[in-house]
């Protein structure tokens, strides 16, 4: 039985395969491991690519969303127990970040359409100690960002994006994820859109106070050697995953493209009544399909298809099964109720997605599906 595997890492990185060993080799010879050239020119390409003026290297995605929060501390624009505006259903890291910010977060419900933060319920989640919005362009797809950025204004709250998940992904006028924000936050954990060979993050932004606290904070809170202006963490871009970064990110929109070819053909050739599709958005690029997420009509429905898939080798995941307001490093914390992470944390299932699969493969998923 051929397999079709979620995401194929070894296919994804094949193609780089000399070029990521000049790079590595280039950094052995430079003899500088960390925030060295490479840092610099990764930062200066991914800050031109995303449309801002400032970008930072940082160890992860978790540090870039933490950093991004406790610059805007340190620049006295926020202040410990302020109220953050998050999704309900999020990946983990980013109610975590706002919490070891020293910030209160806050849970809004998604749309069921976009699965994206819905702008519609920012009014009641919004009190007199809300401070900020932070968004999650959440599976790749942009969220509403002219209702978003409105409200934002309307309410003088800061603005920041989680970006793990949407490299790329634009308006039709141009504007990328990442740009809204005050400040934002990219991962490049090796199963983002924009994957390194281990952890990787990055904080952009178009102000150069936020930038250069970032740079400090990552840094032991430092500027100059042995002088601490900030009780800092060390969380750092190195030399090495910036150097692959470099080389990958030429091809990032070639692998978007790709992924989109291929949730197209899943949007039109899967028709399953149990199934429910995503909602492919009207302008494509605003969508990066980080992961592909459909729904089914209960949990049970989703167990028997994963079953029935995994019979077939093909292999599905779940993100994610359960929402942070009912993990247990959050008893207690939020008091109100999620209806609609709850009902999506039981019925979604991420089917196989990536820039490497092939038409067969695609042909393979889609005919099991309809045969379920
Ligand atoms: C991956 C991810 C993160 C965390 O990134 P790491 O580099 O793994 O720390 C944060 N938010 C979202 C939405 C993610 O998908």
């Amino acid at each position: 039985m051929t397999k079709v595997p979620f995401l194929d890492l070894k296919r994804m990185n094949a193609p780089y395969r000399d070029i990521l060993e000049d790079a590595a080799k280039s950094v052995v010879e430079s003899g500088w491991f960390i925030r060295g050239l490479y840092c610099e020119h990764f930062e200066h390409a991914f800050a031109e690519y995303i449309g801002v003026k400032y970008a930072v290297g940082v160890g992860n995605g978790l540090d870039a969303l933490t950093l991004m929060l406790r610059a805007s501390m340190e620049l006295g624009r926020l202040h410990e127990g302020d109220e953050i505006l998050v999704p309900s259903n999020t990946f983990i890291a980013t109610v975590l970040a706002v919490s070891a910010a020293g910030l209160k977060p806050v849970l809004v419900e998604p749309s069921v359409n976009t699965y994206d933060m819905d702008p519609k319920c920012l009014k009641n989640a919004c009190g007199a100690r809300t401070r900020g919005i932070l968004v999650v362009h959440l599976y790749g797809r942009l969220c509403a960002m002219d209702e978003i950025c409105e409200f934002a204004n309307a309410h003088d709250l800061l603005l920041f994006e989680d970006c793990a998940q949407a490299h790329g992904a634009r308006m039709n006028d141009g504007r990328s994820a990442g740009s809204f924000g005050s400040a934002s936050s990219f991962s490049f954990y090796p199963t983002k859109n924009l994957g390194a060979l281990g952890d990787a993050g990055m904080v952009v932004t178009n102000d150069a106070d936020v930038a250069e606290v970032v740079r400090a904070l990552g840094n032991y809170g430092s500027e100059q050697k042995y002088v601490n202006r900030f009780k800092g963490v060390n969380s750092r871009l190195d030399e090495m995953q910036a150097a692959l970064l470099l080389a990958k990110l030429p091809d990032l929109e070639a692998s978007n493209e790709r992924r989109r070819e291929v949730a197209v053909r899943y949007c039109r050739e899967i028709k399953n009544p149990k199934v429910l599709l995503p909602e492919l958005p009207a302008v494509p690029s605003e969508h990066v399909w980080h992961v592909f997420v459909i729904r089914l009509k209960s949990e049970v429905a989703r167990d028997d298809l994963q079953k029935f898939l995994r019979e077939r080798g093909i292999e599905t995941l779940i993100h994610y099964p359960i929402p942070p307001h009912l993990q247990e490093a959050y008893a207690h914390e939020f008091c109100g109720e999620y209806p609609v992470a709850e009902s999506m944390a039981k019925t979604i299932l991420s089917i196989p997605m990536g820039p490497v699969m092939t038409d067969d493969e695609v042909s393979k998923v889609i005919g099991a599906i309809n045969e379920f």
